[in-house]
């Protein structure tokens, strides 16, 4: 049940709200908007009529959810939720984030070129992987806590936000001091005891779209974190896998709209995994802001023929910048800003 209350409840008429909400069996979760205040109740509760819940004083309305999903849903935040970042980067308002960098943090020199470049190109997050989920277990499986190192000496030194994936339960902890915000990859999407875990961590989580998953199950997963407190959860549209083989995966760009319907979760898209190749990551990106995106995540390499991982999907630095100049004039046409390139890399390679 969602429980909307009036723009001008009083915090006593709040509490009184909860009270009755918990009494019958709901797990209460608060949200307050730019208007008002509103309770989710989520959980098993006993036997009630949501309807005696709107004479009580201050309510405006109370309306059950049929959703599956509560908390992930439109209802529980309906002008959109906005997640902030220490800096004062936002995802999910008006300016367009983009998270650069490479698939995986490879060493020193890569890590501190491709920072500079994704810095003069103007994205705000410098992506890399330390821990990676790889087909093969015979593949580079990542630098492991050394690349965590080098990736919060970079952002340090560069004022990037940092985000990289964490694979298991174990590694939150350790990740914690380094990263800025959590990516679970689409092979984890639906590793429900990791997400449980990060819901009750206090840094923001981008949650990949599984390989094979529904709209509806991105939702429920985003729930799982949402439902542990932590409300900071991006969502990422990383293309499926559908019939078709020219490309590494679909991109469903659909799911961009969709989502934006029935979630007030930000999205970002990912067209570099989206396509898996290089020459189609551009179309796709620009695809994304025109259908609504938050953001992208786009790998780009100083070198992209020598990449560990993923090199046939990462752009070229030069492709970055152009890439970056066409979302300039596509994102004002559809209500966006983008931060404009930084002057100069301040950083030594
Ligand atoms: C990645 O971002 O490098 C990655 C492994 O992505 P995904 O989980 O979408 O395959
Ligand atoms: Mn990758």
């Amino acid at each position: 049940m969602i429980v909307a209350m009036q723009e001008n409840a009083t915090e006593e008429q709040i509490q009184t709200v909860v009270e009755r909400m918990v009494a019958i069996g709901f797990n209460v979760h608060r949200t307050t908007g730019a208007l008002q205040t509103i309770l989710a109740g989520v959980g098993r509760p006993a036997q009630f009529d949501h309807k005696d819940f709107e004479l009580l004083p201050g309510v405006s309305e109370a309306v059950r959810i049929s959703s599956p999903y509560k908390l992930a849903g439109r209802g529980f935040r309906p002008e959109g939720t906005i997640v902030r970042f220490p800096n004062g980067v936002e995802i999910g308002g008006n300016e367009l984030v983009v998270m650069a960098g490479p698939c995986s943090v490879e060493g020193r020199d890569q890590i501190f070129t491709c920072a500079a470049q994704v810095k003069a190109a103007g994205a705000k997050f410098l992506r890399g992987g330390a821990f990676k989920p790889r087909s093969s277990p015979y593949s580079f499986q990542g630098m492991g806590l050394e690349g965590l190192k080098l990736l919060r000496e970079v952002g340090d030194a560069t004022g990037l936000l940092i985000i990289s994936e964490v694979m298991e339960i174990s590694q939150i902890e350790l990740m914690l001091p380094y990263v800025d915000c959590f990516q679970v990859g689409a092979r984890n999407m639906q590793n429900f005891n990791l997400l449980r875990e990060l819901g009750t961590v206090r840094k923001p989580v981008l949650l990949k779209r599984g390989i094979a998953a529904t709209i509806e199950e991105v939702l429920l997963s985003a729930e799982y974190i949402l439902s542990g407190g932590n409300y900071d959860v991006i969502l990422c549209e990383r293309g499926i896998r559908t019939y078709e083989t020219y490309t590494r995966n679909t991109m469903d760009i659909s799911a961009i709209p969709v989502i934006k319907h029935l979630s007030h979760l930000p999205i970002v898209g990912d067209p570099s995994h989206g396509t898996g190749r290089r020459d189609m990551v551009a179309p796709m990106a620009r695809a994304s802001v025109a259908a609504g995106a938050d953001g992208l995540l786009i790998e780009v390499h100083p070198n992209p023929d020598k990449a560990v991982s993923d090199g046939a999907q990462s752009l070229f630095p030069e492709q970055l910048v152009r890439l970056m100049d066409e979302l300039r004039l596509i994102a004002p046409a559809v209500g966006r800003t983008i931060m404009e390139p930084a002057a100069a890399a301040t950083v030594a390679v």
